[in-house]
């Protein structure tokens, strides 16, 4: 689960990170007064949405103006005329896909003086099973690109989990990112305090690009991206309160209220699998034979009939949907579960396009006799790879 910079900021500066002062904009004559509120000379002026490189983004929108996400402002006049100008409009960004992302909280900010831009994360390191700090002194710029051109300006260590963090941790930090004098103190106190948020708020990613060094030789986190461990939310109720439900797919928002494993992809043919490997294997076959997956599925080994109805019906719902595979090994799942919720789910949102149904496994000839006694119209597939087949050919052709 991810959330807006300024909830990330916030979060924080409880933790006693250095952060700007800010406000949140929701509505456009909340502006002059958010911007009132802060100091100046320099404003700040951030479009909230889930995805990076904001500044470098534009607008669909003509009157949005042609500055990008991130905007800098001398008066609190102009700082709310360019929030106003942002609210309400869609921002596109390398992260957000084509279709950007509609801007619905602007977050003005006191403005900082900059010496350096650093880049800064804490992840969870599958490798090493580990907590791993990623510097570099390549700040503010896309790090994908710094770690494919000079990938020897990015230093990388994992924390062992048995001590935790140690000053030693914060001081290679430091001498990587060039710091001197009190700035390295300030380092090694600053990333003990965001090893500790990372581990007690469950957090998967924290990355701040920039971390900045300012002219009075301090240091401050300027961004702040934050992903949540999805799993751990149920323990993390305050964390659980910042979700922004506009921000993500609809589609896997409603798979996420039932429980089902589902992710958004972009291509044509809609999937239900159960099991995550199998589901990855039937992605792959569809893509061998030349036509793209709308989706990860994976229904999971104890799905209910309502579940795998819930399930259709979120396939159904993507337009780019041309066609629907379904493929079941059942095992621990029954077949004849599978077979009708398929059924149910038809008769109750309808079927636009060519269905092809594969099952084995546990009741499959009672799965089998289910829907060939429905009048809804399938294709049989005997296996995964007739099944790829028979859907590629029923959307391409
Ligand atoms: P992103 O583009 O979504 O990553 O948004 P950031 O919050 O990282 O802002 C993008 C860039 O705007 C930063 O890399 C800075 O160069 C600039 N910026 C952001 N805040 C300030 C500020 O307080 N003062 C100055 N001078 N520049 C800022
Ligand atoms: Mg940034």
């Amino acid at each position: 689960m991810n959330i807006h910079e300024y909830q990330a900021k916030a979060l924080l500066r409880s933790y006693g990170a250095p952060v700007s002062d800010g406000r949140i904009v929701l509505k456009a004559d909340e502006a002059k007064t958010a911007a009132g509120a802060l100091d100046g000379p320099l404003w700040v002026v951030k479009a909230q949405i889930h995805a990076g490189g904001r500044g470098k983004g534009s607008f669909k929108e003509e009157s949005a103006g042609e500055k990008g996400g991130v905007r800098l402002a001398k008066s609190v006049e102009e700082a709310a005329e360019e929030a106003k100008k942002m609210l309400g409009k869609t921002l596109v960004t390398h992260q957000t896909g084509p279709a950007g992302k509609q801007v619905n909280r602007i977050y003005i900010e006191d403005g900082s003086d900059i010496t350096s831009e650093f880049y800064l994360a804490l992840l969870v390191d599958r490798q090493t099973s580990r907590v791993s700090f990623v510097c570099s002194t390549e700040g503010g710029m896309d790090i994908e690109e710094v770690a494919a051109s000079t990938p020897d300006k990015i230093l990388s260590f994992s924390v062992d989990p048995a001590t935790g963090y140690q000053p030693f941790h914060g001081r290679r930090v430091a001498f990587s990112l060039g710091l001197e004098g009190a700035a390295v103190k300030q380092c090694v106190k600053l990333m003990g305090i965001l090893y500790q948020a990372f581990m007690e708020k469950d957090m998967e990613m924290l990355e701040i690009n920039p971390l900045i060094l300012m002219p009075s030789g301090d240091l401050k986190v300027l961004d702040a991206k934050v992903g949540f461990d999805g799993n751990a939310i149920y323990r993390q109720p305050d964390i659980a309160e910042l979700r922004d439900e506009t921000e993500e797919d609809p589609k896997e928002l409603a798979a996420s209220k039932h429980d089902l494993n589902y992710i958004a992809l972009d291509g044509e043919i809609g999937c239900m699998v159960n099991g995550a490997g199998l589901a990855m294997a039937t992605m792959d076959i569809i893509k061998l034979y030349g036509a793209e997956p709308a989706n990860f599925l994976d229904v999971g080994g104890g799905a209910t009939k309502e579940k795998v109805t819930e399930a259709f019906k979120i396939i159904t719902s993507d337009p780019n949907v041309k066609g629907i595979l379904v493929n079941i090994f059942g095992g621990i799942m029954r077949c004849d579960v599978i077979a009708e919720g398929v059924i149910a789910a038809v008769k109750e949102v309808g079927l636009k396009v060519p269905l092809v149904v594969r099952l084995e496994g546990t009741n499959v000839d009672k799965g089998k006799e289910i829907i060939n006694n429905s009048d809804v119209d399938v294709i049989a597939a005997d296996d995964l790879k007739d099944g790829a087949q028979k859907i590629v050919k029923a959307v391409k052709g």
